[in-house]
């Protein structure tokens, strides 16, 4: 294949400039992941460069996978000895082999985010501390922040940053807790995602000859996304490419998405800095969208103030227009939808696959999903409760994990009862305190139990001790599946839901033996050299949202968070769900970075279509267990309108009177609302959200102080209780009297004093 043949110039360049730091700051579809596709087989083919010496970085492992595949066409299964992955699988395969430089067993077990948060409860129960204060989330987005910032515990707990001089008042124990968490982590022989990265820092810093072993051997780094990086992966891959310094970066700030989890733009300017003698290529054509789509995106991302100048276009057709949809309720707007890819797929000849519908929040397909039903259309999602995050997968596999790491803590709390053996939470407690006031391993205080727990107790987790030895014994002398279907049976899992004959049980036996379907699969596959139950749990463990897609079924509609969609394209897209509150989200609306972020989002979305975008809102919609009346989105009024239509044929024909008892007809959709919680303003029986008066005008805030009365146009009356300042932003406190206290930030609050 004459791959150069495929490239305009720029594009060209991008994959010919081979030596030194290159930076290719492009816009949406440009193709710069077409470039670092080529880029990468021009090295092994044109330039013979062996293929262990190329790192190439990923966002997904499905983008990795799919780069992987197309150099595959080019240079044939040589393309398989890359080192090609996402940051946490590239980087968890170099901690692997050296381990023992850091005190880490090589099978060291990896915490997924329900570990570490789970941990983090039981550190903050242990320490008796106030577990409303120290919310198991919040504390865990503080630790990570502080990991991915790289700020040890010893660093945090003499110098607290990243979290507010109030909160630090207010929960002044964050510094000790995020010390016990790192030290349990460590003696139980587990790293969470975060520490991949961190270690990883750790390891480069502190043993200069391992540095110096990749620094050698990874004469070619490359980095797709990387306006997504944080300080933490920029650190390792400035390091790593430091010797040969061919470095090539690929990204578009208009698509930095993932502030909220530390990549910081700054990153590209330091780029710049750090590289003085770097090669920046910009790429202005885009390939992928119509004129209309290219243009309709532009005009949204101007609007943001932070970001670098390019200019996209296409000479592609101009298409329709961005088409907007109205809906009376949510449950229309999944009508509506699907009664629009179903006219669209007839008439225009389209497939299942060429459709995505794209949503802020995952709990948005609910909806989507009922109507797609109806209308039997095939749809996937990507994301939400993924297949391993199910209770039945989570639980063999913390099996599998415990089998392989005895001290791992996790997964000996999540099946030391499971299935029940009579050993209750004080014997676990006990246990625990066992291994943390002796400064033992957890391993070595269940084989000497009988001094730490009285008779049946200690009896009970003898018990346990011989089967896991058992499975030890499977473990090193079969390969993954051998073991893993021996755990299944041995530990009484299968038979447990093999017994419980309800539907739900029935599914649970099916999802375990699919899992053991997998480990077969594993096994099976010529790609896997090494077939053992360590190799496939540390693939697990590394598996993200958007890699949950079996890539050879794939005839169905697309339906996916507007986060997992970066980087991947399909011909109709639908932005559903484009109101206020919702999209821009309410959590994003503290500041004006946050709001460009939100903009930011919204521009990637438009972005991932090739023919025709429509944007979907509904009048009223259930969230959080409530009917709640919506406003537009902004978003949709920052379209230049000559790039818009609103779609006549497929709007609300619903009347306006059914949103008041617009409550979903099926069962299901009731008993997933039922199940939601109420954190939104509850609204009173009989009352609604808050109809601003006629005269409603928004004062000039500047003059609020605590005492007044104001009126909000959507929560109505209330007494301001409390004035903070937060940085360059001003907060007010409000009680209610509809919805209760709430903290509002005035650079963004309407609010009318009294
Ligand atoms: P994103 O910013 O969304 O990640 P990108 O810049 O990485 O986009 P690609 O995904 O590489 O863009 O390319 C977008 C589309 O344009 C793909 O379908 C790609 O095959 C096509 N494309 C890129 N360059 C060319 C070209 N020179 N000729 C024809 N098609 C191209
Ligand atoms: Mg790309």
């Amino acid at each position: 294949m004459d791959y150069l043949a495929h490239l305009n110039p720029p594009q060209r360049e991008g994959v010919e400039n081979l030596e030194g730091p290159t930076m290719i700051i492009a816009g949406a579809g440009s193709g710069k992941t077409r470039v670092l596709t080529y880029r990468i087989a021009h090295l092994i083919r044109s330039k013979d460069v062996d293929p262990f010496k190329i790192l190439a970085l990923t966002f997904t492992n499905k983008a990795a996978k799919e780069m992987r595949e197309r150099i595959e066409k080019v240079v044939g299964t040589d393309a398989r000895n890359l080192w090609m992955g996402t940051f946490h699988s590239v980087f968890s395969r170099i901690l692997r082999a050296e381990s023992d430089k850091l005190g880490y067993p090589s099978n060291f077990t990896i915490y997924d985010t329900d570990d570490s948060k789970s941990l983090i409860k039981n550190i903050v129960r242990e320490m008796g501390l106030d577990e409303k204060l120290y919310k198991a989330n919040v504390v865990y987005n503080r630790i990570s922040g502080a990991k991915n910032n790289l700020i040890s515990w010893q660093n945090y707990i003499s110098n607290p940053v990243y979290i507010s001089d109030d909160e630090q008042a207010q929960k002044p124990k964050m510094g000790a807790i995020y010390k016990e968490y790192v030290q349990r982590c460590f003696r139980a022989g587990a790293m969470d995602f975060d520490d991949l990265l961190f270690n990883t820092n750790i390891l480069f810093r502190d043993h200069l000859d391992v540095l110096n072993k990749y620094q050698q051997r990874f004469q070619y780094v490359m980095i797709d996304e990387f306006q997504d990086t944080n300080i933490s992966q920029y650190l390792i891959t400035k390091r790593l490419a430091s010797v040969h310094q061919n470095i090539c970066v690929v990204g578009d700030d208009a698509q930095s998405i993932y502030a909220f989890r530390g990549a910081n733009i700054q990153n590209i300017l330091n780029f710049e800095k750090d590289y003085p003698d770097l090669s920046v290529i910009k790429l202005e054509q885009n390939y992928r969208s119509t004129q209309n789509i290219v243009n309709a995106a532009n005009s949204v991302i101007v609007k943001n103030s932070a970001q670098l100048k390019k200019s996209v276009w296409t000479e592609n057709d101009h298409g329709e227009k961005v088409h907007l949809i109205k809906a009376t309720s949510d449950n229309e707007e999944g009508r509506l939808v699907a009664s629009s890819i179903f006219e669209d797929r007839s008439n225009k000849k389209l497939e299942n696959k060429d459709f995505a519908i794209l949503y802020r929040t995952n709990s948005q397909s609910r909806s989507m999903e009922e109507a797609l039903r109806k209308m039997n259309i095939p749809y996937r999602i990507f994301g939400g409760l993924s297949f391993y995050q199910r209770r039945e997968i989570k639980d063999l596999l913390a099996y599998l994990r415990f089998t392989i790491n005895q001290n791992d803590e996790q997964s000996f709390r999540r099946i030391i009862n499971l299935p029940k053996r009579g050993i209750g939470g004080t014997s676990v407690d006990k246990i625990m305190v066992a291994a943390f006031e002796n400064e033992r391993p957890l391993w070595d205080v269940l084989n000497n139990i009988q001094n730490f727990l009285p008779g049946r107790a200690a009896n009970a987790v003898q018990n346990f001790v011989t089967l896991i030895k058992s499975f030890r014994i499977k473990l090193e002398r079969e390969d993954a599946f051998e073991t893993a279907s021996f755990i299944a049976k041995q530990s009484g899992l299968l038979k447990e839901l093999y017994d419980d004959k309800t539907i739900e049980g029935l599914n649970r036996y099916e999802n375990v033996q699919e899992l053991l379907n997998a480990i077969k699969e594993f096994v099976d596959s010529t790609e896997s050299e090494d077939k053992s139950l360590e190799a496939f749990i540390a693939d697990v463990a590394l598996l993200t949202d958007a890699d949950n897609q079996d890539p050879n079924d794939t005839n169905y509609v697309n339906m996916m968070t507007i986060h997992s969609a970066k980087g991947l394209e399909f011909k109709h897209v639908y932005i559903v769900g484009m109101e206020e509150d919702l999209f821009p989200s309410q959590m994003m609306l503290n500041s004006r970075a946050d709001l460009e972020e939100e903009r930011r989002l919204f521009y990637v979305a438009l972005t991932r279509a090739m023919e025709k975008v429509t944007l979907t809102y509904a009048l009223s919609r259930y969230r959080f267990g409530r009917l709640k009346s919506c406003e537009p989105s902004r978003f949709i009024e920052e379209i230049d309108p000559e790039f818009l239509k609103v779609d006549r044929k497929f709007n609300s024909s619903e009347p306006m009177g059914s949103m008041n008892n617009g409550s979903s007809n099926s069962l299901y959709a009731r008993n997933l609302v039922a199940k939601r919680k109420a954190t939104t303003p509850k609204v009173p029986p009989g009352k609604k959200l808050h109809t601003p008066s006629a005269d409603f005008k928004p004062s000039d805030t500047r003059s609020l102080d605590t005492g007044m009365r104001v009126e909000h146009p959507k929560f109505g009356f209330g007494k301001v209780v409390k004035m903070d300042v937060d940085g360059a932003n001003r907060k007010a406190t409000i009680e209610f009297e509809l919805f209760g206290e709430k903290t509002l930030l005035l650079t963004f609050a309407k609010l009318r004093i009294l």
